[in-house]
C-alpha cells in the first residue's frame, strides 16, 4: 500500500527543464517509444563498498532478475506465451524494417515495459498498430510445433479483440472487479465469493492481535466447484522461479553480516513454506535491521494489482545506503515525535508513541519484478498494519534513481508551457527537486507511519477506496509539515519558498497536468493519481471563495495558480484531519464520496487541452530503466577478488537477455 511512484514521473521531470534547449544531447535517455521513455540509472558509490557488500549486492540482484516471470503471469495468465512468441518472431525475422515491423517492435517494447499486454499505470490492453494479417504471416513463418506457446486462434483473438481482456484492473464503481479484471490472482470466481472466502478466513482470526495478511502469496480459483488457494512456493505455483531465486538468497546468507543472514534465512522459510506466519516473521526481521549496508526488497509486497487489495505482486529492490543524503532523513526521523504530536487531526488518531521511524535515503543497484523497468521513488514497508505498529516500518527515498529523472528531463519544455508566472518558475528552479525530495520523505518516513485506528476499526472497511485515501493521507501529511517553520528550525530547508515551490507544483500537477496520462474520455484509476486529483480539487473548492486556487485563462490556455500558499496549507490540515478520521473511523460512506466526488471524474474540455499542449512538448509522461549489470571477478582458484559494474544501455537487449537467461516459468501456471 505504501510506495510512491507516479509523483514523480511527473514532479520532478517536470520542474527542473528551464533553461536548456529543447533538442539538446540526452545522453540519459535509451529509448522511447509510444508514451515511455526509458533512462539508465548510475550506482555511484558502489566501488566504496567492501568486497563482501559487493558480492551480496550481487547474489541479491540475480535474485532479483529470477522473478521477472512470476510478475508477467501474475499480470495476465497468457503474458508469458505472448512474450515469448513476439520474442521469437521478433529475433528469427529476417526483415527487420517496413511499418508493420517498426509498430511490431513498439508494441513488444510495450509488452517488456508493462511486463504484459496491458499498460502498467492505466491497466488498459494495448492496441496493436501492427495488421492481423502481417501478424498471421509472422506467425506461419516462424512459429512451428516446437516454439508454439499457445493457440494461434486465441493468441490472434487477445492481442486484436478489444473487448476481449480489455482491463488488467477494473475497479469501477458496480462493476465485479474481479471478473472483469484480466489479471491473474483469480479464477473461476467472483467477487462474492472471493468476499466470502476470505472474510471466513478474517472472522476466525478476529481475536489475533497479529492478523495474518490472508491471501497475499496465492491464486484463488474455482475448480469442479471447489474453491481454494494455489499458494506461490516452493513445490507450489511458481516453483520453479522460486526455486531459482532461493538458490540466489542461499549464496547470499553466505555473504552477510549474522543479523541480515538471519533475514535471509527467515525468507528462504517462508519461500519454502508459503506460510504467511513466517512471512510476518520474516517481515519483522528485516524492519529491525536497519544497520546493514547493503538492503533488499525481494517478495510478494504490493496489492496494487489485485482488484480487492489482497494479493500481492512480485517485486525485488536491491540498494545500500547513500551515507551523505541519509543525514536529511536523520533529522526527520529524530523529529518523528514533534511531527505526530503537533498533526492537525484529532488528537485521538495521534500515535501516542512513534516507534521505529527508520528512514534513509538509498542508491538502488538492481531492480526487479514490479519495480522494473518502471520503479517507485520511495518505499515504506512492511504492509502489515500490526508490525508498522509494533515494529516501525523502513522508509527508503531513492536518490539515484530521482537523479535520473531529473537529468532525463532537463531541456523538455515543460515548466515554459504550463508554469505562468516568472516567480514560479524560477522558484521551481531553485527549489524544485528539494521539494520533490523532501516531499518523497516526509510521505514516506512519517506519513504512512502517521496516525492510529480508532478501537474498533479493523482496517479494511474502505475496500476499493482504501489505496487512495492511504495515498491522500501520507502526502497530505508531507504537503502540510512541508509549509512549517519548524522545517526551517531543524535545518531541512533553507526558506519556505521550498515548501511553495512544492505546492504550486503539487496542485498544478494534481489539478492538471497529471491528467496527461489519462486517455480521453476515461476516468482517473489509479490511486496516486486519484489522491493528488483529490486534494488539489478539494482545496480549489474549498478556497475558491477567497481566491486561494486560481484557473487563469491566457491565450486560450489554462493555468493552475497558487496565490495564497498559507491559506493553501490551512486546507491541506483540514482535509488531512477528515481524512485521517476516516481512516481511523473505517468511515465506506464518506471515503467513498470524498474519492467519488473529486478523485474520479476528469473535466473533458481541460483533459483534451493538457493533452494536447504536452503532446506539442513530446514528453514522454511515463518513465522506466535500464538496470546496470554486475559481473563476479574471479581470481586463479577461483575466489571471487572483485565485482565489476557495467552500464549497458540498450533496453531490446537488456530484454531479450533476461527473456533468455533468467526465465524459468513454463508459459501455462
Ligand atoms: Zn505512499
Amino acid at each position: 500500500m505504501n510506495k510512491l511512484f507516479g509523483f514523480f514521473a511527473m514532479g520532478v521531470i517536470m520542474l527542473t527543464s528551464c533553461s536548456e534547449a529543447q533538442n539538446a544531447e540526452q545522453p540519459w535517455i535509451v529509448d522511447r517509444f509510444d508514451d515511455i521513455k526509458v533512462i539508465r540509472y548510475e550506482v555511484p558509490a558502489f566501488e566504496n563498498l567492501t568486497l563482501e557488500e559487493k558480492e551480496l549486492v550481487y547474489y541479491l540482484s540475480e535474485a532479483a532478475k529470477c522473478g521477472r516471470d512470476i510478475l508477467f503471469d501474475q499480470n495476465f495468465k497468457y503474458n508469458l506465451a505472448i512474450r515469448r512468441t513476439l520474442e521469437t518472431i521478433y529475433t528469427e525475422s529476417e526483415v527487420k524494417t517496413g511499418d508493420e515491423f517498426a509498430a511490431f517492435e513498439k508494441y513488444l517494447k510495450k509488452v517488456w515495459f508493462a511486463n504484459g499486454i496491458h499498460h502498467h499505470y492505466s491497466n488498459d490492453k494495448f492496441a496493436p498498430e501492427f495488421t492481423e494479417a502481417w501478424f498471421r504471416e509472422q506467425l506461419a513463418k516462424y512459429i512451428n510445433e516446437e516454439n508454439r506457446q499457445m493457440d494461434d486462434e486465441l493468441l490472434c483473438k487477445i492481442i486484436f479483440d478489444k473487448e476481449l481482456y480489455a482491463s488488467r484492473l477494473n475497479q469501477k464503481e458496480g462493476v465485479d472487479v474481479i471478473t472483469e479484471s484480466a489479471g491473474n490472482y483469480y479464477e473461476g470466481v467472483n467477487q462474492a465469493e472471493v468476499e466470502a472466502f476470505y472474510n471466513g478466513m478474517a472472522a476466525a482470526d478476529a481475536n489475533n492481535h497479529e492478523p495474518i495478511s490472508y491471501g497475499l502469496n496465492s491464486k484463488l480459483v474455482k475448480e469442479n466447484g471447489k474453491i481454494y488457494e494455489k499458494v506461490w512456493k516452493i513445490g507450489g505455483m511458481y516453483s520453479p522461479a522460486i526455486e531459482k531465486i532461493v538458490y540466489w538468497l542461499e549464496k547470499a546468507a553466505t555473504v552477510a553480516n549474522p543479523k541480515q543472514k538471519e533475514v535471509i534465512e527467515a525468507l528462504i522459510k517462508y519461500y519454502k513454506s508459503g506460510d504467511l506466519k513466517d512471512f510476518d516473521d520474516y517481515s519483522v526481521l528485516w524492519v529491525k535491521d536497519t544497520d546493514s549496508n547493503v538492503d533488499f526488497v525481494n517478495g510478494f509486497i504490493e496489492s496494487y494489482g489485485d482488484p480487492l487489495g489482497r494479493k500481492a505482486s512480485w517485486e525485488s529492490v536491491v540498494n545500500f545506503r547513500d551515507v551523505e543524503a541519509c543525514k536529511r532523513t536523520e533529522i526527520m526521523a529524530a523529529n518523528a515525535q514533534w511531527f505526530e504530536d503537533n498533526a492537525p487531526i484529532n488528537p485521538n488518531y495521534r500515535k501516542k508513541e512513534v516507534k521505529g521511524v527508520s528512514a534513509k535515503v538509498i542508491t538502488v543497484a538492481m531492480l526487479g519484478g514490479d519495480c522494473y523497468p518502471a520503479t517507485a521513488i520511495g518505499i515504506n514497508l512492511p504492509n502489515a498494519d500490526w508490525i508498522r505498529k509494533e515494529h516501525g516500518s523502513k522508509s527508503v527515498t531513492i536518490d539515484n534513481i530521482t537523479y535520473a529523472y531529473d537529468k532525463a528531463a532537463q531541456g523538455n519544455g515543460f515548466a515554459e508551457e504550463f508554469i505562468l508566472r516568472e516567480e514560479d518558475r524560477e522558484r521551481a528552479k531553485n527549489y524544485g527537486k528539494l521539494g520533490d525530495d523532501l516531499h518523497t520523505d516526509l510521505h514516506e518516513c512519517l506519513g504512512h507511519g502517521s496516525g492510529q485506528l480508532a478501537p474498533g476499526t479493523k482496517g479494511d472497511e474502505l475496500r476499493t477506496y482504501s489505496s487512495t485515501l492511504e495515498e491522500a493521507r501520507a502526502d497530505l501529511f508531507a504537503l502540510y509539515y512541508l509549509g512549517d517553520e519548524k522545517l526551517v528550525e531543524i535545518g531541512l530547508i533553507p526558506t519556505l519558498d521550498v515548501a511553495w515551490s512544492q505546492y504550486s507544483d503539487y496542485i498544478m500537477n494534481g489539478y492538471m497536468t497529471q491528467l496527461s496520462r489519462i486517455e480521453l474520455g476515461k476516468d482517473v484509476e489509479e490511486s496516486h493519481m486519484r489522491n493528488r486529483k483529490l486534494i488539489a480539487e478539494w482545496c480549489y473548492e474549498k478556497g475558491k471563495a477567497e481566491n486561494v486556487i486560481e484557473l487563469v485563462k491566457e491565450n486560450g490556455k489554462t493555468y493552475v495558480v497558487v496565490n495564497d500558499f498559507v491559506k493553501l496549507r490551512k486546507l491541506f490540515g483540514e482535509l488531512l484531519c477528515e481524512v485521517q478520521r476516516i481512516k481511523s473511523e473505517g468511515d465506506y460512506e464518506a471515503c467513498k464520496a470524498l474519492v467519488e466526488g473529486y478523485a474520479v471524474k476528469i473535466n473533458p474540455e481541460l483533459h483534451k487541452e493538457v493533452i494536447e499542449r504536452n503532446k506539442a512538448l513530446n514528453i514522454e509522461p511515463y518513465g522506466g530503466f535500464v538496470n546496470p549489470e554486475y559481473e563476479l571477478v574471479t581470481d586463479a582458484e577461483g575466489k571471487v577478488i572483485d565485482v565489476k559494474l557495467t552500464y549497458p544501455a540498450n533496453y531490446v537487449e537488456q530484454h531479450l537477455h533476461y527473456g533468455k537467461e533468467y526465465s524459468f516459468l513454463p508459459s501455462l501456471n
